[in-house]
């Protein structure tokens, strides 16, 4: 099954991601991650998208439909696509590097959240630079202020979820990406919508509900 998850930054597409992985056996394939790994790596690549990420603006067309149709070469089973398309141009080449494999999209699921809720959970986010465990300064907080509960030290706020860059990522959304939905149903491709500010189960278990009905073959 191949999946792709549409939403807001910050609509918890990462989270419903992991558990959509594991209960289809399938591979998450994170626009956002790949980058990041890529900075971290210090790669061509990730130096080329550091200045587009820390403002909130989007990575070029080209560079990200490169990157993701290289990521989804490598994998023969079902995945789930997070954070990518993010424009229109990106949902034309991946169908494009779909259609070149033989393959379709199987399922879109489109997580709907408002820009207030939005901006309160990315604003309050934390993370660990070593480990990747996510918390929140109201909703999960650490053991300890600031502190990674698995040992590994200080907690981070991404350069990203700082106040301006959320307001810039929201504005990107909603000029860039908010049109990719409407990409798919000029298509014919039916959108699943997930209203995404309920408890992070409740969401889970509506995203199952609508998964489960759908016609395909896990390989
Ligand atoms: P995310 O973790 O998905 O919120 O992505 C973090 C940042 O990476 C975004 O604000 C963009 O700068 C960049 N990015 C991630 N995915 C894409 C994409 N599909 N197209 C362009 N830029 C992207």
């Amino acid at each position: 099954m191949k999946l792709i998850l549409l939403g807001p930054p910050g609509a918890g597409k990462g989270t419903q991601c992991k558990r959509i992985i594991d209960k289809y056996n399938m591979k998450h394939l994170s626009s956002g991650d790949i980058l990041r790994a890529e900075r971290t790596a210090g790669t061509e690549l990730g130096s080329k998208a550091q200045s587009y990420m820390d403002s909130g603006a989007l990575v070029p067309d080209d560079i990200i439909i490169n990157m993701m149709a290289g990521a989804m070469k490598k994998e023969s089973g079902g995945y789930v696509l997070d954070g990518f398309p993010r424009t229109v141009a990106q949902g034309e080449g991946l169908d494009k590097a779909l259609a070149d494999a033989g393959e379709k999209v199987d399922g879109i699921v489109n997580l709907i959240v408002d820009d207030k809720v939005i901006s309160a959970r990315l604003t309050g986010r934390r993370s660990c630079p070593k480990c990747g465990a996510v918390y929140h300064v109201e909703n999960l907080k650490p053991e300890t202020e600031g502190v990674c509960d698995n040992g590994c030290g200080q907690l981070a706020q991404r350069e990203d979820d700082k106040p301006e860059v959320v307001d810039n990522r929201l504005k990107t959304y909603h000029e860039q990406t908010a049109a990719v939905v409407g990409y798919y149903e000029s298509k014919g491709n039916m959108i699943i919508n997930i209203k995404a500010d309920a408890a992070i189960d409740d969401i889970t278990a509506s995203i199952f509900a609508e998964l489960d009905k759908l016609d395909y073959q896990v390989s």
